[in-house]
């Protein structure tokens, strides 16, 4: 082994080290200059840095689309958000109805002006409810019939 090939052995001894800038300054300013220099290193550290972006690109894919089908068919999470929207739509239901019926009695005993003012606004909040009803029961059936839902990533 002559002097050239023991600093190329050297070098490349350091390679992944100088690919992680995990050298001192003076060591990856010394493997900067030999690569640029070197064809030979250059290539490896060239090869080296294409095989770490491919592992990348596998790690993020790993997670980002192989596992996504299984992360949103994952059992436990479907059953939570079920209930949780379960339980949000039963708060609702029951907060707006004690309100509603709240009002609606107040408007009923009023007389006057007042009266028709409040069946003016409940109008309004019954054609506002059932146009949110209309709208959510045109999503669930485009849910229901969307033909891509279960085609696999
Ligand atoms: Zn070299």
């Amino acid at each position: 082994m002559n002097s050239d090939q023991q600093v190329c052995a050297n070098v490349q001894e350091k390679l992944s080290a100088y690919l992680d800038d995990e050298l001192t300054q003076q060591e990856q300013q010394r493997i900067y200059l030999h690569v640029q220099a070197c064809p030979q290193c250059r290539a490896l550290a060239d090869d080296l840095t294409a095989m770490r972006s491919n592992l990348k690109s596998a790690v993020l894919c790993s997670v980002d689309e192989r596992d996504l089908p299984k992360i949103l068919h994952d059992q436990p999470a479907r059953r939570f958000a079920f209930i949780g929207w379960a339980l949000l739509i039963a708060a609702v239901l029951l907060i707006g109805g004690i309100v509603s019926w709240q009002f609606i009695r107040e408007v009923l005993n009023d007389t006057g002006i007042g009266r028709w003012l409040g069946i003016g606004v409940i109008a309004f909040y019954v054609g506002l409810f059932l146009l949110f009803l209309s709208v959510l029961r045109q999503r669930l059936i485009a849910r229901k019939t969307d033909k891509y839902k279960k085609v696999q990533l």
